[in-house]
């Protein structure tokens, strides 16, 4: 009898789809996940469409992927971003805790007082009467400066400041009669300022250090693993753990405002996740690790601990999940700036801030603030639509916004829902062209947010590649242009 080979397909496909095309395969959970997010992100108004009509616009992106639209649903309801009751969502922002923050500079507070307003929840209030566009308070430098992860490979050979990751341009004559290198190693600073403030490098850099509590080697491993992973927060858990261990002056500083900053272990913060990677929602700026791989984190723990030896008699793998879920809630574009980050959120905040050209954070207020007012900073892109915001803050903060302006649109789009309902039920045609029409006024209105001229201050990277850039939105490092449609 002569053989016949026959393709056999463990995946449910819906029959219409059995004419597959050449090189198409079944995507995973994951990949569906995440384009998903991309594509609402990409076009908020597509968050509107029913599962058959997301399932065609997912397929026309990837006509070589075959999955169907019950897949899509099931897929979609296991990752928190299809739900019929918000109110059965998962939050933690209950769960979160934090204590009086110790060491903060007069300086910082002429204009503001740092109240506690909750067991576990602290505030930021306008001391007196603050103009728009003042200046608020002006961090100069972090907790603690991060070198960003993408950039310890310059940094290694020499190309980019060691300690503020800034892309170098003098030359090394200027470096070696400054003394801005490093005896022992290729690494370089741009500045006096950021030599004397890289307190940890030679102990962490230099493998023939002796110190009984770091082992450079285990820490040069962990580095990798990082950037292997893409670990942002982990990597960045351990420069602020070297330097409160390390540092002799600031160490002490470190280690107590670290440990008062709000908290919440990100195997919680896991749980509201809603995918895993680019385009997706959860720890975006940080670097999402893929949620599948639970082991990845036992792993960096591991290697934490052996760059640390002993530190596990101090800190077992929850403390550090914690640190880790700590790193992501505080985190603005990858520093800690303490008081900025006791800020809560509003998507119609008062208060903006800028990174200046190095390492500090200058919070200025959006609009005219009356003495005692709160102060409030948007925790996520304010030209998002309401869904994407309200996810966003959902996985990333774990609560579900219901500021002035969240209810507002929500209700807007509540009100053009129903409008289309009943229109569509009377007539019961011309379905297509209506929900277009409504989809389109559903949009934010970009218009509307822009009107007070550029009050969220988008601007356009003034360089592509290395090097710091100032942003006032955090979040999307690529806002393109914000065109009518
Ligand atoms: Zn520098
Ligand atoms: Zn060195
Ligand atoms: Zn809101």
């Amino acid at each position: 009898m002569p053989l016949k080979l026959q393709h056999l397909c463990m995946n449910d496909i819906d029959e219409t789809l059995q004419e597959s095309q050449e090189g198409a395969f079944a995507p995973t959970d994951k990949q569906i996940c995440d384009d998903v997010a991309l594509l609402w992100r990409q076009e908020p108004s597509t968050e509107d469409l029913g599962i058959s009509k997301l399932h065609s616009k997912i397929k026309d992106r990837h006509g070589n992927w075959i999955f169907s639209e019950r897949k899509l649903k099931q897929i979609l309801i296991e990752h928190n971003l299809l739900f019929t009751d918000e109110t059965k969502l998962f939050t933690y922002a209950d769960q979160v805790t934090a204590l009086e923050c110790p060491h903060i500079s007069d300086k910082h507070l002429e204009k503001v007082e740092l109240k506690r307003t909750g067991k576990n929840k602290f505030s930021l209030f306008a001391k007196k009467d603050l103009r728009r566009d003042e200046i608020v308070f002006y961090e100069h430098e972090p907790l603690t400066p991060i070198l960003p992860l993408e950039k310890t490979s310059l940094a290694a050979v020499g190309r980019a400041c060691s300690l503020c990751g800034q892309s170098l341009t003098q030359s090394s004559q200027f470096t070696m009669k400054n003394g801005l290198d490093c005896r022992m190693c290729s690494a370089v600073w741009c500045s006096k300022h950021c030599k004397k403030f890289d307190t940890t490098h030679s102990v962490l850099k230099h493998p023939m250090s002796r110190n009984k509590q770091v082992s450079a080697s285990g820490w040069l491993t962990f580095e990798q693993f990082c950037k292997d992973n893409v670990m942002h927060a982990a990597y960045s858990v351990g420069i602020i753990h070297a330097r409160a261990l390390l540092d002799k002056s600031e160490g002490p500083r470190i280690k107590e405002q670290f440990e008062a900053l709000r908290q919440i272990s990100q195997i919680l913060r896991i749980r509201a996740a809603d995918s895993t990677n680019i385009g997706g929602t959860f720890d975006a700026t940080t670097g999402a690790v893929s949620l599948e791989d639970k082991s990845i984190w036992n792993r960096s723990f591991d290697s934490f601990c052996k760059a640390f030896p002993g530190v596990e008699n101090e800190i077992d793998s929850n403390d550090y999940m914690t640190h880790i879920g700590k790193f992501n809630l505080n985190q603005c574009e990858g520093q800690v700036f303490t008081l900025y980050s006791y800020l809560n959120h509003n998507c119609e905040p008062n208060v903006r801030y800028e990174l200046d050209g190095k390492t500090g954070l200058k919070l200025f207020a959006r609009k005219d603030i009356k003495k005692g007012e709160e102060l409030l900073t948007t925790y996520v892109n304010p030209l998002h639509g309401v869904t994407l915001r309200r996810r966003e803050l959902l996985v990333n903060w774990g609560f579900l916004c219901s500021c002035e302006r969240c209810n507002k649109e929500l209700a807007s789009r509540e009100k053009l829902k129903s409008q289309h309902l009943f229109s569509s039920e009377k007539t019961n045609n011309n379905t297509k062209a209506r929900r277009k029409s409504s989809m389109k006024t559903s949009k934010p209105d970009l218009s509307e947010l822009l009107k007070n001229g550029q009050e969220f201050n988008l601007e356009v990277p003034d360089e592509i590649g290395f090097g710091r850039r100032r942003k006032s939105v955090r979040f999307d490092d690529c806002v393109v242009a914000a065109v009518e449609e």
